[in-house]
């Protein structure tokens, strides 16, 4: 097991007037290997839960455990346990700020005390895997595309090498194009690597086409966990949380209540498309 919440409550600004709370007793399991999207309405405190995954906040009551280690627990390093699980913030293009692309991709690998030329290659790694093409290294990140920007973020997290990968909200504010080529490189990173991917994200769409198992939060709470198949079977529950399922589910849904053999379980534009022409006799 990866990662291990238990009973994760955190409250901010506790014993002030500003008291908050915006986890209330969330505990889950993360195996190795999965690809867990996290969706929620605004406010629901997705971004405050992850950012309890590697040691950034420190829960108010709670324990969380990785690969089985309390992170809190004497003598556990959290400088290590922020390299091994790597948080890619919201519109994290917003913390670039060094001369060229690569200077900026070597900065995680240099501060956890590797050499010029080991971070280097790291940076390089990293950059090959965001598809960001040589010619734009020596570049000032400030000069690049918004989808670009982001891309050298994800690689300045991916050069500290990590087995976890979160990323909070990684398309917001990006057009269609952009962020499906985030989203694809994503699932790279999970199918040729292996990596344990936690992914927050409004977009139902994308959660149904990229995501193995969903964790719905709201107002503070774990509401739902399951796959999206399972999850979107509660698209009222979800529209009284501000969410809804994927449109092509509520397509599907009107199908079927006219009458039309198509399952109901359709969470993608894919299987939208293979159930309608099944319908036709065009399989
Ligand atoms: P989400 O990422 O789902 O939008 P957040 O984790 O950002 O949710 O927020 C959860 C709750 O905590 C919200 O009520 C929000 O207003 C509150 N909150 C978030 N950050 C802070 C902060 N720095 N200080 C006080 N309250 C905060
Ligand atoms: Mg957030």
């Amino acid at each position: 097991m990866a990662i291990r919440a238990e009973h994760l409550t955190f409250v901010y600004n506790q014993g002030t007037a500003l008291e908050q709370k915006a986890l209330d007793d969330v505990s889950f399991e993360i195996p190795d290997g999965q690809f867990v999207g996290v969706i929620g309405h605004t406010g629901s405190g997705k971004s405050t839960m992850i950012q309890h995954l590697n040691g950034l906040v420190k829960p108010t009551s709670g324990k969380i455990y990785y690969n089985g280690e309390d992170i809190y627990g004497e003598g556990y390093s959290l400088k290590t346990l922020r390299s091994k699980v790597g948080l890619v913030f919201q519109y994290p293009e917003h913390q670039l700020f060094e001369v060229d692309v690569i200077s900026d991709v070597c900065y995680g690998p240099r501060n956890l005390g590797l050499s010029p030329e080991e971070a280097r290659q790291r940076a390089e790694e990293a950059l090959r895997l965001v598809g960001m093409k040589e010619k734009y290294w020596q570049q000032s990140p400030f000069e690049l595309s918004g989808g670009q920007k982001r891309r050298v973020a994800i690689a300045g997290v991916l050069a500290m090498n990590p087995e976890v990968l979160i990323l909070d909200e990684p398309t917001a504010g990006l057009d269609p194009k952009g962020r499906d080529e985030i989203l694809d490189q994503v699932r790279e990173l999970h199918e040729k690597k292996g990596m344990t991917i936690l992914l927050v994200s409004h977009s139902m769409e994308d959660m149904a086409r990229y995501a193995q198992r969903l964790l719905v939060m709201n107002h503070g709470r774990k509401a739902f966990d399951g796959t999206p198949k399972e999850i979107f079977e509660h698209y009222k529950e979800l529209e009284s949380m501000g969410l809804a399922a994927p449109q092509v589910t509520y397509i599907a849904h009107a199908l079927r209540e006219r009458g039309l053999a198509v399952e109901e379980d359709i969470t993608t534009v894919e299987e939208a498309r293979d159930a309608i022409l099944r319908l036709f006799g065009k399989e």
